[in-house]
Parts: C-alpha cells; structure tokens; sequence
C-alpha cells in the first residue's frame, strides 16, 4: 500500500501544476513587477477632435450622454461618419441631430452610394450624391475597408483605384472634402497562421479577420492599388486611416508622405504599433506633425485615455489596449506641446472645411 502511494505521488503533483503549466497564451496576464512613473492621464492635454468616429444612435439621449463623455475626455470636436453605407437621409438626419443639439461639438461624413455599380451611369449619379450630402453639411467622405477587399461587380473584386470613381474624388477636390479611407488589414492577417505570425492570437480569436484564407489577392496590391488611387488625384486630400497599416514600417508611410501632399494619416487602432517603438514614432511625429490627424475609430471612453498616456507621457512598459494586437508592452511617445497640438486639433482644422474654431486654443 505504501509503495502503491509513492509510486502515484509524482502524478498527484503534475495533476495539481497541470493547470499553470499548460494554460493558453490568452490565459498569461503577468502583471509587471517593474516600478516608475505611471501617468494615467483620462483626459487630453489640449482639446481634441477625433476624426474618425462612428455613431449610429444620435437620438437626443445618446447625443447627452456622448457630450458629458466628450468633456471628460477633452475631446472638442466628433466627426462621425456613417456605418452600412449611409448617405442621403443617413446625412440629413445626423446634422439636424447633432448639430441641433450641440451646434460646435459635431459634424458628419458620409460614404458612398454603391447602388448598382454597373449601370453606365454610375458615376455621375455616385458623384450628383455626394454633392448632395455636401450640401446637406457632409464635411467628409467615409471609405470603409470592404473598398478593395469584398466590395465587387459582374467581374469581381473591384480595385481601390478603379477609374469608376473619379469622378466621386473630383467632387471632394471641388469641395476640399477630405476622403478618410480605410484599406486592407494589417498586414499580418494576411500572412499565414503561424508560429512566427505576430497577429497570430487575433487570428485565433478572430478567425473571420484570416484574409490569407479567404482571399485570393494580397496586403500588398491592395496598399499599391491605394498609394496608385492618391497618386492619381493629386487635388484631393486623403486621410489614410490607421496609418494605412504602415505603423511597422514607418519609413515606408514617410516616403508615400514625402512623395504625396495630399496625403494624411491617422491613427486609430495602431497604439501598439507605435507605442512598441517609441523613439522612431517620437521622430515620425516630430517630422511629419503636419500631416497626422488623430482618430479612434472603435469608440469607448476608457480606451482613449491609453492614447493620451501613449502619447503625451514617458511612460514606460504599460499595458496596450488589446494584447491581440501584439504581445507586447507600450512606451510613451512624450509628443511635444506644439506637435500634440497639431495631431489633436491644427491640422484638423486645416484640413476639414468649416469646422468651428471657438475654444481650440492657437
Ligand atoms: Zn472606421
């Protein structure tokens, strides 16, 4: 009997480390033991406006409630654009919504119509809309990702840069309406599954983000297909949403900016990306501090305050928003008063026509 014990005593104890030892990468929350500065900052150093904002709801109680969010947060300004293609009544009813209930704290974009792609007369009728929606206070035209990637014809996928739409990116130069536009995914998705893949724990909890399973073209046509569409419409200004997913290759995002003035971008959802490389986006920054817009995207309240602390402190090794973004720790980028001003509101300003100036200091 006591032999039998021993022999099964070893087991015993595997049986008890079993959990720690074979829990999943999900499961591995080590809080860091390292001591320093912490700044939380839960509100914006200067007034901000976020460009790249989506709300559905604007009745008069979600529009309340986004207000009291607002001025916790310092955010000035929300330009919200629509989701599911709204365009036409979409427009109108958000100005009359959220301008008439805070006139100074709002304004809208709008997309496209993408009604019957084919019809020969398409692109005058895409381009009578939007200026339509301009002149119902559309100060911007929304692009989502499915541009490139799912949206398609009788003959397929259509390009970002497909001639069809010229005559939609005219109007915008007409009217100094920037186009926010979102291309592709980051360009991980698009790799294989593997063990050397740094999105590997978003393809796992996303499995529908696996562009490299459903998708017969790649990251890069679509990121050429988007840097030829800028090329061509030198006179309208573009906001590259997210970086245009070059946050890992800052060098590559300066060269399109140095070759392309009417190029911007903006960072939403590429906090990990920077904050992984502090000194060099400190540097991008500092370089390029007229041409980056600020923009969320995703919206929740306490995930703007990892923005601020990313940066405007020197922080260091401090949590990022989703760890499936990359497993990796964040470090401030400690932007100069000038530049954050610049990224917060200036350039916004500068760029968007019509937006109110009251209360966004000089
Ligand atoms: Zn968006």
């Amino acid at each position: 009997m006591r032999r039998f014990l021993l022999a099964t005593l070893p087991l015993l104890a595997a049986a008890v480390l079993a959990p720690a030892q074979t829990m999943s990468i999900e499961e591995f929350e080590p809080k860091s033991t390292l001591r320093g500065p912490a700044h939380k900052p839960t509100r914006a150093k200067f007034p901000f406006i976020d460009v790249h904002n989506h709300q559905r709801d604007v009745s008069p109680a979600k529009l309340t409630q986004l207000i009291k969010d607002m001025d916790s947060l310092n955010m000035g300004l929300l330009i919200n654009s629509p989701v599911s293609r709204g365009h036409g009544k979409w427009v109108a009813d958000a100005v009359t919504a959220m301008k008439g209930h805070a006139p100074g704290r709002f304004a809208v974009m709008t997309n496209l119509d993408e009604s019957n792609l084919e019809d020969p007369n398409y692109p005058a009728r895409a381009a009578a809309q939007l200026e339509a929606d301009i002149q119902a206070g559309a100060i911007g035209l929304k692009i989502w990702k499915h541009f490139g990637m799912t949206l398609s014809d009788s003959q397929g996928r259509i390009k970002v840069d497909d001639p069809r739409f010229d005559p939609v990116w005219a109007v915008c130069a007409k009217h100094k309406i920037p186009v926010l536009i979102h291309t592709a995914d980051p360009w991980g998705l698009f790799q294989p599954m593997d063990k050397h893949n740094e999105r590997w724990l978003e393809l796992k909890l996303q499995v529908r983000r696996n562009q490299s399973q459903q998708t017969a073209f790649t990251w890069e046509e679509l990121i050429e297909e988007q840097h030829r569409l800028f090329a061509k419409h030198p006179q309208t200004t573009f906001i590259n949403a997210h970086l245009g997913w070059l946050g890992h290759d800052l060098g590559r995002l300066g060269e399109l900016l140095d070759r392309l003035p009417n190029v911007y971008a903006e960072i939403g959802a590429v906090t990990s990306e920077l904050g992984r490389q502090p000194r060099a986006a400190h540097r991008f920054f500092v370089k390029y501090q007229d041409r980056i817009l600020f923009g969320k995207d995703a919206y929740n309240v306490s995930e703007y305050h990892v923005y601020f602390r990313l940066l405007e402190t020197e922080d260091e090794h401090f949590d990022p928003i989703r760890k499936y973004h990359g497993i990796w720790k964040l470090y401030g980028l400690a932007l100069p008063d000038d530049v954050l001003k610049k990224l917060y509101y200036k350039n916004a300003l500068r760029i968007f026509p019509g937006l109110p100036a009251d209360g966004f200091p000089q």
